[in-house]
Parts: C-alpha cells; sequence; structure tokens
C-alpha cells in the first residue's frame, strides 16, 4: 500500500486512510498554460512584432524556391558562406563558422559549427518548406468555347472542394533551352490580375451535392481559367484565338513559347498576403503555415545562436507533403554528403566519424500539429489534443491506428526536453494527431531515427491544415521560435 498521509486536521501520520493533503494533491496536477497569461506588456510586444516578420515572410514565400532564396539571403547577410564555394576555394572550416548547403535551390541545410568535434553529435532542427497546392501539367494550355484555361495536377494532402471559387496566383520557374531560368509570380500584387478554378452555381448543382465531398470536385475539375479576349485576325478560320492572345502575353512578359511549359515548374496557389485573424489581432492566417511557420521559427533561432558548443543546424526540406521522396527530399543522402565536406573541410573526416556525428545527434522534427477546433471535437480526444495558444507542441509520436509508422521518441529524451522548455520559460504542450482511430500522419522524423539520433516532432499547432488559408496562434508562433532556440541551447 503506498504511503500517502493526510496532514492537515490529524497530529500525526495516520496511515488508515490514504487521503494527501490538501496542497500536496494541489501541487501534483500538471496544468498546460496559455502563454498569453504570462506575457508582460514588453513580452506582448515582442511577440506582435515577431509576428509582423513572420507574416512578412509567409506572404512573399509561397513556394520552396522562394523560401530557399529568401534564407539564403538573409543567412549570407549573417556572415553564412555557401559551402559549395568554400569546398571550391580549397577553403577550411573551423569552430564558430557559419555555412549553408544549397540542395537544387529547394533544399536548405545551414550550420553554425560548434566547438566540440563534430562527431559528439548536433543539435538539428528540421523542417519543410514544400506546401500542398496546384502544380501546372507538363502541357498546360488549352482552349474550350473561347476561354484559355490551364491543367493542374495538385501535390499533397488536398481536400480539392476548398480550392475553387478563391482568388489564386502563379508562382514559380521557367527554364529555358538555353540553360536561363524565368522568376514568375503572377497574382500577389493589389493591381495584378488573379486567376481560379471555378465551381458549379447552386441552381444547377443538384447531382454534384448528391455526391461525397470527396468526389464533389475531382481531379481533372481543378481548371484554371486565364483568358477569354481572342487575338484579332483577318482569318475567319482561325482557331485557338484566345489561347494565342495568352501566349502573346506570357511571350511579351516573360518571353516563353508552349513549348517551354515542359521545363517549368509552376505553382498554383492562393492569392494574396497573410492577414491579422481574430479581433484581437491574437493569430495569424495564411497559405503555408504547414511547413513554414516551423521553417521560419527554425531559422530565426538558428540565426540567434553563436559560437555553440556542439553545432547546430537548420534544414529545410522539399517534398514532405508527397513522402519526403526525390533528391530534394529528407530521404535524399544531400544531408549526409554536406555533413562529410564539412567534416572533411575540418581535417577531421572518417566513415566512423561521419556515423558518429549523425548517431549522437539529438533533433527537432519541427512540423506542425493540429490545433483543438471547436467546431470539430469529435476527431479530437480532448485530453491529448494541441490549443491555440498553448505553446509549441510537442508529439511523442505520430503514425496511425496502433502507431503504425510512428517515429515514437524516447521517454528519456522527452524528459531532458521538458527541463531544457522550462528551464527557458518556454510555453509548451503535449499532443496526439487525433483520435486513435481516426486518421494520422507522419513527418520526417522517421528518416532521421534511421541514423539512431533522438528525435522528436515538435511544432506549432494549427486550424485548417492543408487548407488554401490556416490559422496559426501568434503566442505559439512565437513560443516554438524560443523553444526551438532554447534546443539549440541546451540539448
Ligand atoms: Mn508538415
Ligand atoms: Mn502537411
Amino acid at each position: 500500500m503506498m504511503n500517502i498521509y493526510a496532514t492537515t486536521e490529524w497530529d500525526e501520520r495516520d496511515e488508515t486512510y490514504m487521503i494527501a493533503d490538501w496542497k500536496q494533491g494541489a501541487d501534483l496536477v500538471k496544468n498546460y498554460r496559455c502563454a498569453w497569461d504570462k506575457y508582460t506588456r514588453e513580452d506582448m510586444d515582442r511577440v506582435f512584432s515577431f509576428s509582423e516578420s513572420y507574416k512578412d515572410f509567409i506572404s512573399r514565400c509561397k513556394t520552396e524556391r522562394e523560401c530557399v532564396k529568401e534564407f539564403m539571403a538573409i543567412a549570407k547577410r549573417n556572415g553564412f558562406r555557401d559551402l559549395e564555394s568554400v569546398i571550391a576555394e580549397g577553403g577550411s572550416i573551423k569552430p564558430g563558422d557559419k555555412l549553408f548547403a544549397n540542395n537544387m535551390g529547394k533544399t536548405l541545410a545551414l550550420f553554425v559549427i560548434g566547438t566540440q568535434p563534430l562527431e559528439k553529435g548536433m543539435r538539428i532542427l528540421g523542417a519543410h518548406i514544400d506546401s500542398p497546392r496546384l502544380d501546372l501539367k507538363q502541357n498546360p494550355l488549352y482552349e474550350d468555347t473561347d476561354l484559355a484555361m490551364l491543367e493542374t495536377h495538385y501535390y499533397g494532402g488536398v481536400k480539392k472542394y476548398q480550392w475553387v471559387a478563391l482568388p489564386l496566383a502563379i508562382h514559380g520557374v521557367v527554364m529555358k533551352k538555353d540553360g536561363s531560368s524565368i522568376e514568375v509570380v503572377i497574382g500577389e500584387e493589389d493591381d495584378e490580375p488573379v486567376v481560379g478554378v471555378s465551381d458549379l452555381l447552386i441552381h444547377l448543382a443538384a447531382d454534384q451535392m448528391e455526391k461525397k465531398l470527396s468526389k464533389g470536385i475531382e481531379g481533372e475539375d481543378l481548371n484554371i481559367c486565364i483568358g477569354s479576349i481572342p487575338v484579332r485576325t483577318d482569318n475567319s478560320d482561325e482557331k485557338e484565338r484566345v489561347k494565342k492572345n495568352i501566349l502573346g502575353i506570357l511571350n511579351q512578359r516573360y518571353g516563353i513559347t508552349e513549348e517551354d511549359f515542359v521545363s517549368a515548374e509552376l505553382e498554383v496557389v492562393p492569392a494574396g498576403r497573410a492577414r491579422d485573424y481574430g479581433l484581437d489581432r491574437s493569430m495569424v492566417m495564411a497559405y503555408g503555415q504547414d511547413d513554414r511557420v516551423c521553417a521560419y521559427t527554425s531559422f530565426e533561432a538558428l540565426m540567434r545562436i553563436k559560437d555553440p558548443d556542439k553545432t547546430c543546424v537548420a534544414l529545410m526540406v522539399d517534398k514532405e507533403e508527397i513522402g519526403s521522396v526525390g533528391a530534394t527530399g529528407m530521404t535524399s543522402k544531400f544531408f549526409e554528403n554536406s555533413l562529410a565536406e564539412i567534416m572533411n573541410l575540418m581535417g577531421d573526416y572518417s566513415e566512423l566519424k561521419l556515423r558518429r556525428a549523425l548517431a549522437n545527434s539529438r533533433m527537432l522534427s519541427c512540423d506542425v500539429s493540429a490545433g483543438f477546433d471547436p467546431n470539430y471535437p469529435s476527431v479530437m480526444e480532448k485530453r491529448n489534443s494541441a490549443y491555440l495558444g498553448k505553446g509549441l507542441t510537442f508529439n511523442k509520436y505520430t503514425g496511425s491506428r496502433g502507431k503504425s509508422g510512428s517515429n515514437d521518441a524516447n521517454a528519456e529524451y522527452m524528459a531532458r526536453l521538458r527541463a531544457i522548455m522550462d528551464k527557458h520559460g518556454v510555453t509548451w504542450q503535449t499532443a496526439e494527431l487525433g483520435k486513435v482511430d481516426q486518421g494520422g500522419g507522419g513527418t520526417i522524423a522517421y528518416i532521421l531515427a534511421e541514423y539512431g539520433m533522438e528525435v522528436i516532432d515538435c511544432g506549432v499547432p494549427l486550424h485548417n491544415m492543408h487548407a488554401p488559408w490556416e490559422i496559426a496562434s501568434k503566442a505559439d508562433v512565437y513560443e516554438a521560435m524560443r523553444g526551438y532556440y532554447a534546443f539549440l541551447m541546451e540539448a
């Protein structure tokens, strides 16, 4: 029997009844706090000014390429060197140095070299910078009933019905045969046109409304309307005059022809800037917060690190939304290869040291979580959900059903992280993605765990995850940055 004593009224220890002291009982209860409650006036200024920079970033960087470009530019201003040029120049690397490695313009690894040898392990933040969207197909442009249209192929997990009847912008690159590249952004400035996918008018939607939500709008229905004025011609038999006019506009503005679509990566995304959400301006509504909110906060945390003991790393990877595959996904050898190059330039490379560096590392897989939504309580388990405003969210495990596909972080590691977060006064919470049998998800955590390093998922809870406009709490964005910084300092 456990020795729990009632001490409030009885003078002596009495083991007859198992009644705990009321005060002791109260101290034992875990309370996840709301971050807003702890902020001073100065803290509020910091939270809101950080969210302004975040809103600016997320409004401008809507593709993986745009994120890499932005992060590289800021990193360079902060004294980071390009690993590729250090290798080319036969340079060397020493503790305190700051480096970035760019993989095809879509994945970026940033390093701040520590005083300890790399084989002692690194502290790694890993986020992804790809988001669900509509990609243009290889042969996208066609004309139908005097309208110019573009075929799309959706990328990542999208509820297709959410992508109709809203303003969309086109972001991306067109690579020409001569090797030159043309960057395209259409639809973001107030005076620029937007494009979009039409929905069926309710008056004629009797059949559509009977369909399952997943079939109401299908993948091949996601065609973009981009024009309706025909080119002028004396030839009355001239075909596809609207399409030709659009090609004329594209050629005038970008110097491209129809065949150039073949070597283009054009992503159709929600048009417009991030906005404050809520009358108290406590939240941010923006496209692509999964996972650019964690990418931005990871990046900002790393930029604040100077002369660390262990090497600190931030990974910004592509293709997470489609399974982390390909040369720019987390499963590629890019990160491992970059690390080998760095160890070599430090005069400290061997295959064994490389393996030790990876196995001895600790990582936060920085990815968003599902915030409890009072509109959809039936899919969440209230005691193990993340709540907007309650801080950085740890997911000990993700996966689905019987933890299938999960990276289940070690209790020892979780204990260490709790201690670090509490030491730095970071507001944090723990969560599962939803009810056990409801569905599930995963991130890049399991891929790095394969090296034998400690990894846990942790990030910002969202409403509307994967919808065109996602919601995050400004307090959680700020606590994420602080939590990631604390991790880089101490883990
Ligand atoms: Mn994600
Ligand atoms: Mn996602």
